[in-house]
């Protein structure tokens, strides 16, 4: 999960709200990613690339695996 959040912190940490200027922060509860943000504006944009970063995230996680598969 810490590489996930990492991946993803990645990806969108660095955004700011156009409106406020105000960076999300990211964080894990359980086994879901938790994104605060300072407007649902903001919000509703990073969830869509969001999205996308953890889609990543499982493809290479999984391209990982099979790589380690194919090793032995
Ligand atoms: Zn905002």
């Amino acid at each position: 999960m810490g590489d996930l959040l990492n991946a993803v912190k990645k990806d969108i940490g660095h955004f700011k709200c156009p409106t406020h200027g105000e960076m999300p922060k990211i964080s894990v509860s359980g086994d879901k990613l938790n994104m605060t943000t300072c407007c649902d504006e903001f919000s509703k944009t990073l969830q869509i690339k969001m999205n996308k970063s953890v889609e990543n995230f499982t493809k290479k996680s999984m391209d990982n695996i099979f790589k380690k598969m194919g090793k032995r």
